[in-house]
């Protein structure tokens, strides 16, 4: 029996792991977990666990159950909604245990080979994080679902999932166990069970193959509503378009989980995804697009932070947070690709292209991250790289003062690859791009090693063929703003406050200014309330708070629905008071109104590009 020391850290696992192989080469594989989860109930949206653990020769078994998933950085404590704790021996007999720690349960053996660990998990949020069961369908998550010995030992985990009646199939990456019984998973290790989620319902499926290679798109939710056939399709055009871009798939099958309902959002998987969406997105071209988008993005990440990540990200650590100044590449160089992918696969036009992402909720205009970035307020406070490394406590945890504080690394990382890309083409006059970048970091860097911040700098350097420290350290290192010049001229594009000045036709572009305070408002309970307060607008330097009930200007009462109609009505320089509600006391405050800010961000093509423009542009965009 070997002698396992307690998790301590992953260095420490790593370096155990090494020397167990160096003195042991032939040493047995360990003793696998075994997990059933059933569904007795699903109405009330529990999953039932069942967990053999081998215990031969162990006085304690120690069980832990992560506190957050890989691929979302934030502490969700897991254990939260385990209940009904029991151990026992094979034999049925009860064992003793008792809580080590909020997130573990350690049992006493009493000598027995195998301890029976059993518990139910409560699973009503639809996300892709955790866990969802209801009468219908459920979509499980590894670190939601699953404890394991808490002594990192490697060893595979066997699942065998009982679907409820009526549900005719159990879905998930992971491999079927030999001997082909139906429902009956292996996971070579505890990290593989965690990177698979598993489904169990009744989902329309689509398969298809790329190179061989099987993929699914597992429907769940169509509804008659989201149109199936369609998605299959271009779902494939994407993983064409991506196998294309990284030149080889870097798995044996790959699974698509497209969970339909009220939520949104995705996570990635080594070879899986869940994803969520309205049924109702292939109906319009807008939240079409934004899921294709979505698909691009999560499958991208099948390279790009699955493999090739930053070395801080691995071996992960469920039980602490895993800090990493590079998530602007694992997430912010994938959203510079999501819509590029889609582009070059032909899902979208040139011009859905350029005018930037869908309108998103809480929004009726396409937007573009150069617009979105400039007038983040808080690009001016945090710099990329303390982006990704408090992600744990800031963007995880956004407040109503986010903006004004905080850059997500999505947003800045984007752009960021967007000007690396431009800089790497004009640099090597078109021969090399991004594209050979993240394709020479991959086969760098993929795998166990994972690349620091520096090592991935110096490989697009290496790439460009010249200095990108100073690039680097202001886009990354500091809150200087962007210069988007060189990649304008190379690419042939410009934003609205570069063009040339119209002049306004008499009688038909002669509109009057409206007045603009800046504020963001929500109506609760038929109360007109501030949401939210941007730096750098009229509202901001008057005193407004975020909770101010605003109940009048002037002498005159605004009805909450009247608010925008309202403004109308007065002219940047106006000076008003406004009367509000703030704790329950009434309170006036002083503003003068302003016009508001063009749209200066807006990007496009140049009319009239030189033909190296031209050329450069159909490289970049893949027409
Ligand atoms: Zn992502």
């Amino acid at each position: 029996m070997t002698r396992t020391p307690r998790r301590t850290s992953p260095s420490t696992l790593f370096l155990w792991c090494i020397m167990t192989t160096i003195a042991a080469p032939a040493a047995r594989a360990a003793e696998p977990v075994r997990y059933s989860v059933r569904f007795p109930a699903p109405q009330t949206h529990y999953v039932e666990v069942e967990a053999r653990i081998p215990a031969a020769g162990q006085a304690e078994v120690e069980l832990m159950m992560p506190v957050w998933t890989p691929g979302s950085y934030l502490v969700r404590e897991y254990a939260g909604k385990v209940e009904d704790f029991a151990a026992k021996k094979p034999d049925g007999s009860a064992l003793e245990w008792s809580r080590s720690r909020k997130n573990r349960w350690k049992v006493a053996t009493a000598g027995t080979d195998e301890v029976v660990a059993t518990y139910r998990v409560y699973g009503r949020s639809m996300s892709v994080q955790a866990n969802w069961i209801d009468a219908s369908f459920a979509m499980l998550q590894g670190a939601a679902t699953f404890m394991t010995p808490a002594d990192g030992v490697a060893r595979p985990h066997e699942v065998v999932v009982d679907p409820a009646p009526g549900w005719k199939r159990s879905i998930t990456g992971l491999p079927a166990a030999p001997g082909g019984k139906p429902h009956h998973y292996v996971a070579a290790d505890y990290d593989t069970l965690v990177d698979s989620p598993i489904y169990a319902g009744d989902p329309a499926v689509y398969e298809f193959t790329v190179d061989g290679v099987p993929h699914l798109l597992v429907n769940e939710g169509e509804g008659g509503v989201w149109d199936g056939p369609r998605s299959a399709k271009d779902v494939e055009a994407i993983v064409r378009a991506e196998k294309a871009f990284w030149g080889h798939l870097p798995y044996d099958r790959y699974v698509f989980f497209n969970i339909l309902g009220e939520a949104g959002g995705g996570l990635e998987h080594k070879n899986s995804t869940v994803l969520m969406a309205s049924r109702w997105a292939t109906r319009t071209r807008p939240s079409y697009l934004a899921w294709l988008n979505l698909v691009a993005h999560e499958f991208f990440h099948t390279w790009n932070v699955k493999r090739l990540r930053p070395v801080e990200l691995g071996p992960f650590d469920y039980e602490n947070e895993v800090h990493t100044p590079s998530l602007w590449i694992a997430e912010g160089i994938t959203s510079y690709y999501d819509r590029l992918i889609v582009r070059r696969a032909g899902l979208c036009s040139v011009a859905e292209y350029m005018a930037g992402d869908p309108p998103s909720a809480g929004e009726d205009r396409t937007i573009n991250d150069f617009e979105r970035l400039q007038t983040t307020p808080g690009r001016l406070v945090q710099s990329l790289e303390d982006s990704s490394y408090d992600t744990w406590i800031k963007f995880y945890r956004r407040d109503e003062n986010t903006a004004n504080t905080q850059v997500s690394y999505y947003l800045k990382g984007a752009v960021v690859a967007f000007l690396l890309d431009a800089k790497v083409r004009k640099a090597t006059d078109g021969a090399k791009s991004l594209d050979d970048v993240m394709r020479l970091a991959y086969s760098r860097y993929a795998g166990d090693k994972g690349f620091t911040t520096e090592e991935f700098q110096r490989t697009a350097a290496e790439v460009a063929g010249v200095d990108l420290s100073d690039f680097f350290r202001r886009a990354l290192k500091t809150t200087d703003e962007l210069d988007y010049a060189e990649a304008c001229d190379w690419l042939g594009l410009r934003f609205a406050k570069d063009k040339p000045e119209k002049k306004p036709e008499p009688g038909k572009d002669e509109k009057p200014a409206k007045g603009w305070l800046g504020l963001t408002t929500k109506v609760e309970d038929g109360r007109l309330i501030v949401s939210q307060v941007r730096r750098e607008t009229p509202a901001f330097d008057a005193g407004f708070n975020v909770g101010d009930e605003i109940l009048g200007i002037g002498e005159d009462r605004i009805p909450a629905g009247q608010w925008s109609k309202r403004q109308e009505a007065f002219r940047p320089g106006d000076k008003v008071s406004v009367l509000i509600a703030r704790r329950d006391r009434f309170q006036r405050l002083d503003v003068t109104f302003a016009q508001e800010p063009a749209r200066d961000w807006v990007v496009d093509l140049t009319p009239d590009p030189t033909d190296a423009q031209k050329a450069h542009r159909k490289a970049w965009l893949g027409e």
